[in-house]
């Protein structure tokens, strides 16, 4: 993908000095007991949570103001108590000719986060973080080098999809769409923000007025293989789809490519994937950023396939990301002959695999890039 700084649009900055914490409680982090009881304290009567939700999730106003079946006099106090600003846009890049736009937040400590979103012609899909910054420590990728900033709430995860869904509808990337696809594959580890990306995933695919109404097929949860959360995740009843990022099919090398692997081994995180597609009929996603001379010899495409056929059978499909290498990094993208062999090598083993488009590849190999940038 190719970014055209001329087509970036910095936007004022509106922050004091950065405090890290708490991000105040908004009404997306609280459940409809939790919303009536606070809309009691405003002396304001309980069927206005569901006016409230229904402006949310329906309208996708994330702003009091724009709430006008809401009396004027109860929207300073409900602004305060219940839709503080969670995300201050600092910057929008476009890209590919404008389908794709990168968006660089600020939160209320001054912390940054990014979201991605891309029109494809037959849908179109946001990339969400989960976690300001990452404490898994990847080394080939920008946010891991960071460092973990802080779990993102509940609300903060929402608001970005209620933002993009709100700016598709207005016509900000051209024709007017709607949201389709979310895929927390943005800045950090999903699982270990368990219980907030969990309750974000509710909201995001309950219908309106709970929640946005994004199918939970359509939903993609990444995790680099936190496998007890995994099972977890799959006795949750939700249908969203798992991608790993599994990167190698060795221990030996997983446990310097994804650090976390020295806590749960790849066959203990495949038992976990697979305990996740029998629980739900999911077919699992498994990511492979593929590094040049690390990653993508062909007795490892071997091994790969070899390895998740007989975990996964064919409830399985190999992404191939092609790296996309961040600044100063050793680390660089395979030739293209090299990830044809690949791919040829593990669909042999008969397993479904192809290579992400370069889109998808500028999300899921340099996440944090723009906030690392930016910091
Ligand atoms: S690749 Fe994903 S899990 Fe690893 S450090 Fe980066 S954001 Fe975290």
């Amino acid at each position: 993908m190719t970014c055209d700084n001329d087509q970036m649009t910095s936007l004022p900055l509106v922050f004091d000095a950065p405090k890290r914490g708490r991000p105040p409680t908004h009404f997306a982090d609280l459940d409809r007991a939790g919303r009536v009881a606070a809309l009691a304290e405003l002396g304001l009567p309980r069927f206005r949570a569901d006016q409230l939700a229904r402006q949310y999730y329906s309208r996708l106003n994330g702003d009091v103001e724009e709430m006008t079946d809401l009396p004027a006099s109860a929207r300073p106090g409900v602004r305060d108590k219940l839709f503080p600003q969670l995300l201050t846009p600092v910057r929008h890049i476009a890209c590919d000719d404008g389908s794709t736009r990168k968006t660089l937040w600020r939160l209320h400590d001054g912390t940054l986060l990014e979201s991605v979103l891309m029109r494809y012609t037959d849908r179109n899909t946001l990339c969400i973080s989960s976690q300001a910054g990452c404490g898994m420590a990847c080394p080939f990728c920008a946010t891991g080098q960071g460092g973990l900033d802080r779990n993102l709430s509940t609300a903060e995860i929402v608001d970005q999809v209620r933002a993009a869904a709100r700016a598709l509808r207005d016509g900000e990337l051209g024709e007017p769409g709607r949201l389709s696809n979310v895929v927390f594959m943005g800045m950090g580890e999903p699982l270990a923000n368990y219980k907030r990306v969990v309750g974000a995933v509710r909201q995001i695919t309950s219908p309106a007025p709970d929640g946005l109404g994004i199918s939970a097929r359509h939903v993609t949860v990444s995790t680099v293989g936190l496998a007890p959360s995994i099972r977890r995740l799959a006795d949750e009843g939700l249908s969203v789809t798992l991608a790993v990022s599994l990167h190698t099919p060795d221990d030996e090398l997983r446990d310097t490519l994804v650090p976390v692997n020295n806590r749960w081994s790849v066959a203990e995180v495949l038992e976990a994937a697979r305990y996740y597609a029998d629980k739900t009929g999911r077919r699992v996603s498994i990511e492979y950023a593929l590094i040049r001379d690390v990653n993508d010899q062909p007795w490892r495409a071997d091994m790969l396939g070899e390895k998740l056929r007989k975990a996964l059978g064919p409830l399985v499909h190999v992404n191939l990301i092609p790296l996309n290498p961040t600044p100063g990094s050793e680390w660089d993208a395979s030739p293209k002959p090299v990830e044809r062999e690949f791919v040829r090598r593990v669909r042999a083993k008969g397993v479904s695999c192809t290579v992400r488009d370069t889109r998808g590849q500028e999300i899921a190999a340099a996440c944090g890039q723009l906030a690392a940038e930016e910091r």
